[in-house]
C-alpha cells in the first residue's frame, strides 16, 4: 500500500468533505465527494452530478479521475469518498472498475463517514480479480 504521510490524509479527508459540498443531487439528496492523490502530488476533488434522466448521472469518484486523467495524470497515491451516512458507503461497482483502469490493486481507499471516523480498503480488496488491460489483450489476440 502506498505510505501517505499525516499531512497528506488530513488535506485527503479535508477535500473529500469539501467536494461533498458542491454536490448536485436534487434527485437522490445522497451527496458524495471524493479527493483524489495523484503521484506528483497535485489534488483532485470530485462530487456526485445527478441528471434528470438518472442513468447520466455521474458519480463523486469518477468525476474526480476523469478530472484528473484530463489533465494527464495516470498515476495515483490514494483516493477517500465522503458521505452524509453514519456507516461507511464504499464506491459502486462501476466505480470499481473505472479505478481499477488506472489501479495500483494497492491504491488506498478511505471511506469517510459523519462520525469523524475512516475505514482503509484497497482497490484490490473493493474488486477482486478485475477485469484489466492485460486480460482484454489477451482476449484481443486470440
Ligand atoms: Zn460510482
Amino acid at each position: 500500500m502506498n505510505h501517505i504521510s499525516k499531512e497528506n490524509l488530513d488535506l485527503l479527508f479535508k477535500y473529500a468533505l469539501e467536494a461533498k459540498e458542491t454536490s448536485y443531487s436534487p434527485y437522490s439528496k445522497f451527496r458524495v465527494g471524493a479527493a483524489l492523490l495523484t503521484k506528483d502530488g497535485t489534488w483532485y476533488k470530485g462530487c456526485n452530478v445527478e441528471n434528470a434522466s438518472y442513468g447520466a448521472a455521474i458519480c463523486a469518484e469518477r468525476t474526480a479521475y476523469c478530472k484528473a486523467i484530463s489533465e494527464g495524470h495516470r498515476e495515483f497515491i490514494a483516493l477517500a469518498v465522503s458521505t452524509d451516512q453514519d456507516d461507511f458507503v464504499s464506491p459502486c461497482g462501476i466505480c470499481r472498475q473505472f479505478i481499477s483502469e488506472f489501479g495500483p490493486g494497492s491504491l488506498p481507499v478511505y471511506l469517510l463517514n459523519t462520525k469523524g471516523e475512516f475505514k482503509l480498503i484497497t482497490l484490490s480488496e473493493l474488486l477482486p480479480l478485475s477485469f484489466s488491460l492485460e486480460q482484454g489483450q489477451k482476449f484481443l489476440i486470440k
